[in-house]
């Protein structure tokens, strides 16, 4: 037997004990004229079952009698083996029955063999290949298009032409209620209930319509949608008849899908569920989900995230005299400065009433939040104007900090309640921290900023003057107040340590307030006492330069206490300058005017330049003690500070050393032509009793020195 390992020819099995039988068949397959056959010949169904298993056959040509198996056996045996081949029975011509039993049982032609004529034989076998062929396609492409119709997001939906549904795609199965099983046989209106949705009525007619006019319908709009369980939705839909070859209409697809506004509807509700109507800031929810976001990142970048929960004092009290309206109002308005008191990537989220939940994260350490805190303290109490009233509020907030105060969300926020109501009870208008286990250093911030509160009015504070002298005389012609404070438990706390605290929470400004005035009646005191006349260095933070009160209260304390305003100098910073640079002209050009002088203080810690400071109204520079320092080390060093002084110099500026602990500083500056040196060496800051017994002598410092 030949073997041919490739088609054209269509693989057919002959079983067929008969060797008559089987030549006369296999002779009548050799010379059709369309396509060929190769035929592999068994006389068995045991050998036929072998070659069947092994596959590549096309067809099956069988007898029902073989030496081990007769009739109908024969043919289940072979179709559970081959269910995929065709197979084509030969029989007698008289075997009408058998001809019908086969083809129930699954064969796919009945041959008699009387008609075992080439014409005949190939014919039916051609046939039933080109059957099973066309069988396997569509099955392919129904496969297919079930996969395309259940991955689109439309809903599909189809019946027949007596309305009558017969498929369903996943997504309409979703929306309707009914899956596909269920719905099939049923009537349209049963699975796809639409009605108006002005007029409630049904609007199926709508879809009888498109069907009956045998061509689609667009979207018919305002449909309703009510689902099986009786929920309703907008959609929008459009229908088409499916027509045989013919032209008939044998049933319609309706295409559907959620309307456009009910879209938009189901995205503004997600927004709604995770905020706050009032004032559209995040709510409970989104913030709990934002705080642990967080907490994932403080972890992986060894961060530290705090939750500050306000409650504004008095809010009740707005709502009972003005009425809701106004105290919505007012709650909108504080969420607005919520909001600029932070940065993008913090969140402000409202609790509900008068409460809000701030989420700080990112912190490198949990000092930073008290500048935050500070700032929102300080911009809630701007009066808010609401529907032509100025309101005014204050809050409380309660600061935890993850991880010390609480691992979660609810932890954290729960005890930065807490901590809320310890400031309320604190009597307001402050904050607290959780825990006595929290950050050390913040509460030890915290607590010398409760303490500076009362300060002022405590009376804790004090000036000491250090003596600035000019290098060529030896005289005394300067003293820098240093502000010096008592805690009554504390004892003596250096201002590098309060100074800053004051800055952030913005009582600097009375603090610097005081410094200024008690400077001023001191220097007066000592001109009227017959003393000679001193510069008075006061120190002017960058706080203070900024509020709006600045200008007026210094022209205050000068008229107030009738020092003539040559006899002040104000140290500031560089930064200071460098900062607001257009304001800071116009503030220092002002003072100039007035007579009052200006010094830039630790000249050579920032970043200006000599000619960039030339812009200021600048009378003198004070260089940084760290420069002094160095003059005890290296050749190079001492370069440094000698350039400072003669560029000093050469744009007219009186140039002073501060820190000069040591004879040979004082020596170099002097041979260096320094105008003026402070620093332990020539005198530690002193009170004004001390000072003033200094300057009653009269007498040159280091008079006797070998400097002078
Ligand atoms: P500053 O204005 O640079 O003041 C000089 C600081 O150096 C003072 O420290 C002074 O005691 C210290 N000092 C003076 N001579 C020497 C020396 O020879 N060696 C060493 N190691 N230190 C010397 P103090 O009094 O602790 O003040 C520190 C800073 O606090 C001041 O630096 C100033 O920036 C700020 N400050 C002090 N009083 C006031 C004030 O009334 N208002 C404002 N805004 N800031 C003030
Ligand atoms: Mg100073
Ligand atoms: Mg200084």
């Amino acid at each position: 037997m030949p073997v041919h390992m490739s088609h054209p020819e269509n693989n057919v099995l002959l079983i067929e004990n008969d060797p008559g039988d089987a030549a006369l068949i296999q002779r009548a397959l050799k010379n059709v004229r369309v396509g060929a056959f190769h035929i592999e010949w068994v006389t068995n169904l045991s050998d036929a079952l072998t070659r069947l298993s092994k596959g590549g056959l096309d067809a099956v040509l069988t007898d029902l009698s073989l030496p081990d198996s007769k009739g109908m056996k024969t043919l289940d045996s072979l179709l559970t083996v081959a269910f995929r081949v065709p197979i084509l029975v030969l029989g007698g011509l008289d075997e009408e029955e058998i001809a019908c039993q086969s083809i129930q049982h699954g064969a796919q032609d009945y041959l008699p063999k009387s008609h075992l004529d080439s014409y005949a034989l190939s014919r039916s076998l051609r046939n039933m290949i080109d059957r099973k062929a066309a069988e396997d396609a569509l099955f392919t492409e129904k496969e297919r298009a079930q996969v395309t119709l259940d991955s689109i997001e439309d809903a599909v939906l189809c019946t027949n032409s007596s309305g009558h549904v017969t498929y369903l795609n996943t997504v309409a199965e979703r929306m309707t209620g009914w899956s596909r099983e269920e719905a099939s046989g049923r009537p349209l209106a049963d699975v796809f209930r639409i009605i108006d949705r002005i007029t409630r009525e049904s609007s199926l007619n709508l879809l009888d319509m498109a069907i009956s006019q045998s061509n689609p319908v667009g979207s018919t709009a305002n449909c309703i949608l009510i689902r099986r369980d009786g929920q309703e939705s907008a959609i929008e839909d459009s229908s088409s008849p499916i027509h045989d070859p013919d032209g008939h209409s044998v049933g319609a697809v309706i295409v559907f899908h959620a309307a456009s506004t009910a879209r938009s509807m189901s995205l503004q509700m997600a927004h709604s569920a995770q905020h706050d109507f009032l004032t559209g800031l995040p709510n409970r929810l989104l913030l709990n989900d934002r705080i642990n976001q967080a907490i994932a990142l403080a972890q992986r970048y060894m961060k530290t995230l705090a939750v500050l929960f306000l409650d504004l004092d008095g809010f009740k009290h707005v709502n009972d005299s003005l009425g809701h309206a106004v105290g919505d109002k007012l709650l909108q308005s504080v969420a607005i400065r919520l909001v600029d008191c932070i940065r993008s990537s913090d969140t402000v989220s409202r609790q509900g009433g008068d409460e809000f939940v701030v989420l700080l994260c990112g912190l490198a350490q949990s000092e930073d939040v008290i500048s935050t805190v500070n700032r929102i303290l300080m911009s809630l109490v701007a009066p808010h104007s609401v529907d032509y009233h100025d309101l005014h509020v204050t809050t409380s907030i309660g600061v935890s900090i993850y991880p010390d105060d609480g691992l979660n969300a609810e932890t954290l926020i729960k005890n930065a309640d807490t901590a809320m109501y310890q400031a309320k009870e604190n009597g307001c208008h402050g904050y607290r921290f959780f825990t006595a286990a929290m950050n050390v250093r913040a509460v030890e911030r915290q607590s010398i900023e409760e303490s500076l509160r009362h300060a002022l009015e405590r009376q804790e504070f004090m000036l000491h003057y250090q003596p600035i002298i000019n290098l060529s005389t030896g005289k005394i012609t300067g003293a820098e107040g240093l502000l010096r404070w008592t805690h009554p438990i504390r004892g003596a706390v250096s201002p590098a340590d309060f100074i800053p605290v004051a800055e952030d929470c913005g009582l600097i400004v009375p603090i610097g307030n005081w410094v200024l005035r008690e400077a001023c009646t001191q220097g007066r005191a000592w001109l009227d006492g017959g003393l000679p006349p001193i510069t008075m260095s006061v120190n002017i933070s960058a706080i203070e330069l900024r509020d709006e009160q600045f200008l007026r209260g210094i022209f205050a304390a000068l008229k107030d206490t009738g020092l003539n305003p040559r006899f002040i100098e104000l140290e500031l910073t560089e930064s200071v300058l460098m900062n607001n640079v257009e304001s800071t002209q116009s503030i220092l050009k002002a003072l100039r005017e007035t007579g009052v002088r200006l010094a830039i203080d630790d000249f050579g810690t920032g970043y200006s330049s000599l000619s960039y400071l030339s812009k200021f109204p600048i009378n003198a520079l004070k260089i940084d003690q760290s420069f002094v320092r160095q003059i005890n080390i290296t050749p190079e060093e001492k370069t440094i500070v000698g350039a400072i002084i003669s560029m000093g110099r050469s744009l007219n500026l009186r140039v002073i050393a501060e820190g000069v602990e040591t004879l040979e500083e004082l020596a170099f500056l002097h041979s260096h032509h320094c105008d003026e040196a402070q620093g332990y060496y020539i005198g530690r800051p002193i009170t004004a009793a001390q000072f003033s017994k200094l300057l009653e002598t009269e007498i040159p410092l280091f008079f006797e020195s070998s400097v002078f």
